[in-house]
């Protein structure tokens, strides 16, 4: 499938201790370790190819564009979008969603129209709806969940009117790990002419994604989910939609002409790209795709799909644990609490272990508030965890449990 030890050795930070104990790092969800291939990839950015992009005529300006224009290609061809200016490059998936919340509401919605959310979403994917709600009077629509966190899709059809104009679904959630039926969330949005937005935060590192196969509107994600550097982030949007929409932000780049009296706007993906963009980051993000692309979407899905199973059966074992997550289709992350041992106390007493997981609402209130809870344990995997460190957290979880 692939070889884990081997990439065990790109990631350098694996090596360190932490309370003079080996690392286990189970806080893949929140961000992951970068592989040296990335990290380089920054560094010989900086010291070799450093120059503002676009509009230079000298060569290190123009190496630097066409890293970065290369670096808009491999995300195009990782997402296998139809064009390279489909590809925006933003901040991470939450500049992403208020991009699309922002432009998207201006040009098609009018007051009292309606976007559908779920339970289930990150932060990320309500507040910027949110927002626009309170400046332009949108409703938004919430999809129920059941009890092994899964979307009643029942709900979701009937959730479908004359003033639904988009819906914004994550793809994989964040606290339960249920991977949702996106593509049939997609086609029975479309059959009513509604456009989607996934929230593919969770889901690029784990599956492959293919935006044309699923005929996704909007998807998200950002870098450093997927090995990649912080701050940077992609927006990927149909020609279609992004055509029509108005800019998000203004300043450079962004324009074709400026003067007093009138501005036009440059076409995509400049349109969407005020400001020098981190032509650094993109270049460094390519790389972590091209670094997976290697290793193989697929054996990725396959080896993190064993971990995950392991994990479940032998945290089973574990007395008074709950889950929350149990969806059929489930990737990447476990949710769980002990007795009533305290999320916080139980992640602080692992991380004496060496063992880093995350607890609290991860951006998730409204479905914490659904659970009836305050928040979880939360360990969250990535294509170098081991089986060994799952046993390490098993015995942890058990050792801190014996301890109240
Ligand atoms: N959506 C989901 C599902 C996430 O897990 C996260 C990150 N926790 C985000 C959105 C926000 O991502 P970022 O902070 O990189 O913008």
């Amino acid at each position: 499938m692939l070889d884990v030890n081997a990439i065990r050795k790109d990631f350098p930070i694996l090596e360190r201790e932490v309370h003079g104990k080996p690392l286990i790092y189970l806080d893949n969800g929140a961000t992951t370790q970068k592989p040296r291939c990335v990290v380089e990839k920054i560094e010989e950015g900086y010291y070799k190819n450093n120059a503002n992009i676009h509009r230079g005529v000298h060569h290190l300006s123009q190496v630097a564009t066409e890293a970065h224009e290369v670096a808009r290609r491999t995300v195009q061809k990782f997402i296998n979008a139809e064009h390279a200016h489909e590809i925006i490059f933003t901040r991470g998936t939450t500049e992403s969603i208020n991009l699309v919340a922002s432009s998207f509401v201006d040009q098609f919605m009018q007051k009292d129209d309606e976007v559908i959310i779920s339970t289930m979403e990150h932060h990320s994917n309500i507040v910027p709806w949110q927002l626009q709600a309170e400046k332009k009077g949108i409703k938004l629509r919430v999809v129920n969940i059941n009890e092994k966190g899964e979307l009643d899709m029942e709900h979701f059809k009937s959730l479908i009117n004359e003033k639904t104009k988009l819906v914004s679904i994550m793809h994989v959630s964040n606290v339960l790990g249920t991977i949702n039926p996106i593509k049939e969330i997609i086609d029975i949005a479309h059959s009513a002419d509604v456009p989607v937005l996934v929230d593919g935060a969770q889901s690029i590192p784990h599956l492959g994604v293919d935006v044309q196969a699923l005929d996704a509107d909007f998807y998200v994600f950002s870098a450093h989910k997927i090995y990649g550097p912080t701050g940077m982030g992609v927006l990927y949007g149909k020609e279609k939609w992004l055509d029509k929409m108005p800019p998000y932000h203004g300043g450079g780049e962004m324009i074709a002409s400026v003067s007093f009296d009138k501005t036009t706007f440059n076409e995509l993906p400049f349109k969407f790209e005020a400001g020098t963009p981190d032509y650094i980051g993109s270049t460094a993000f390519a790389e972590a795709l091209n670094y997976v692309s290697a290793i193989g979407m697929d054996n990725i899905a396959a080896y993190e799909d064993e971990l995950l199973h392991y994990a479940m059966e032998r945290m089973k074992t574990i007395e008074n644990i709950r889950f929350f997550g149990t969806a059929e289709q489930k990737s990447g992350v476990i949710s769980f609490l002990v007795g009533d041992i305290h999320h916080y106390d139980m992640g602080m007493l692992l991380d004496r272990l060496g063992i880093a997981v995350r607890t609290g609402h991860h951006c998730a209130q409204p479905l914490m508030h659904h659970m009836g809870i305050e928040g979880t344990v939360r360990a969250s995997f990535g294509i170098y965890n081991t089986k060994e460190e799952i046993d390490a957290l098993v015995a942890g979880v058990q050792r801190v449990s014996s301890m109240f």
